[in-house]
């Protein structure tokens, strides 16, 4: 690993100014992204600003809200009676990703910024556009069998490694940044971007701007939610596929679908469409297979990922089932 400056922020508006006046400057939140590429040698910033004791970490409940610190770990977040009760789905992408110890490091923040798990991209070895733009993809070619098959382009078919964020995204988190000329609020579904002939590019955020929080409607009180992942093992490990989704219901007919996918996509997925076909519905079988028809609507498969279109129809038919207490 490069050697390095290491600084302890102690007050936000200094740790933006630090970051944004250098791009050779990061933050440094938990640590087990950056890190973990500096040591492979994917990233290389000649000055780390350590952000973990500012005053950005907590949850609070106002009407019909929650907002949560960006330095909020993934743990505590998961632990939250507010979360647990109305917000199941938050709770369970959680508890699906990572491992404990992970997880009382990982910070919210940290998690929607994490990169890729693309083996190419963390292989200084190999060709790869979003590690160095204009080098190539090398795993068009290559081994891509956990890669994606929505909003792909022919320069980049990674996924987005976050299971928060497909939760997030489902129900239109807000995410609340700041910056040198102030603060602004961007809407999840409209923070990262696909990769087209960009793939280094990978969200609306400047050099410098730092997330301070992330703010989630609470889903009316008789709404329901979870959280499906699907995985090669049981536990530590990325999804293959995963949906989050939400109903709420009147006398078996659906009012309203949210949907988002992970593993499947190059950004935290919402499956639109696939909403459009649930609203107005029984909440049956019949429905939940139309909406994941819809849901991989203009999937484009590579050799070794064909097997993700059928496998995340059957993931939004089980999700939606089994948060509507239907028999899948
Ligand atoms: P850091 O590593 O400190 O930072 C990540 C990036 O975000 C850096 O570029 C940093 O500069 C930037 N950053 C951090 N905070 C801010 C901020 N507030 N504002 C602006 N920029 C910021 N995730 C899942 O969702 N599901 C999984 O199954 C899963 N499995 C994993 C397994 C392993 C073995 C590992 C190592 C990670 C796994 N992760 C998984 C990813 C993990 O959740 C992320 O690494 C973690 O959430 C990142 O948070 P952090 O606080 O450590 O961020
Ligand atoms: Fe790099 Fe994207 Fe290709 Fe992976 S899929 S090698 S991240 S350009």
């Amino acid at each position: 690993m490069r050697e390095f400056e290491y600084v302890q922020a102690t007050d936000v508006s200094q740790a933006v100014a630090a970051v944004t006046g250098d791009p050779a400057t990061s933050y440094l939140a938990g640590g087990t992204t950056q890190i973990d590429l500096m040591k492979d040698g994917v990233l290389g910033p000649d000055r780390l600003i350590d952000i973990t004791r500012l005053p950005l970490r907590g949850i609070t409940r106002s009407d019909g809200a929650i907002r949560i610190g960006a330095l909020t770990t993934m743990e505590e977040l998961a632990a939250d009676l507010t979360i647990m009760e109305r917000l199941p789905v938050v709770r369970e992408a959680l508890l699906l990703g990572a491992s404990t110890q992970l997880r009382n490091m990982a910070t919210i923040g940290g998690n929607l910024l994490q990169r890729t798990r693309c083996r190419y991209f963390r292989d200084i070895t190999c060709a790869c556009n979003k590690r160095e733009p204009g080098s190539g993809c090398s795993a068009l070619e290559g081994f891509h069998r956990m890669h994606a098959i929505l909003g792909t382009s022919e320069h980049c078919i990674a996924t987005h490694g976050s299971d928060l964020a497909v939760a997030l995204v489902a129900l239109d988190a807000i995410v609340h940044v700041r910056g040198l000329n102030g603060e602004r609020a961007i809407p999840l579904t409209e923070f990262y971007v696909v990769p087209g002939d960009t793939p280094q590019v990978e969200n609306v955020l400047a050099h410098g701007e730092l997330i301070t929080a992330v703010e989630v409607l609470l889903l009316p009180e008789d709404a329901r939610s979870g959280y499906l992942k699907v995985r090669d093992r049981v536990s530590y490990e990325f999804a293959l596929v995963s949906a989050a989704v939400a109903l709420v219901m009147e006398d078996g007919v659906i009012r309203e679908g949210r949907i988002g996918l992970g593993g499947v996509a190059t950004l935290p997925w919402r499956a639109y469409r696939a909403e459009e076909v649930l609203r107005g519905r029984p909440a049956q079988t019949d429905t939940f297979q139309a909406a994941a028809e819809a849901a991989l609507e203009g999937a484009t498969p590579h050799r070794d990922n064909a097997f993700k279109v059928e496998l995340a129809k059957r993931t939004v038919v089980r999700a939606l089932s089994t948060t509507a207490g239907e028999d899948s």
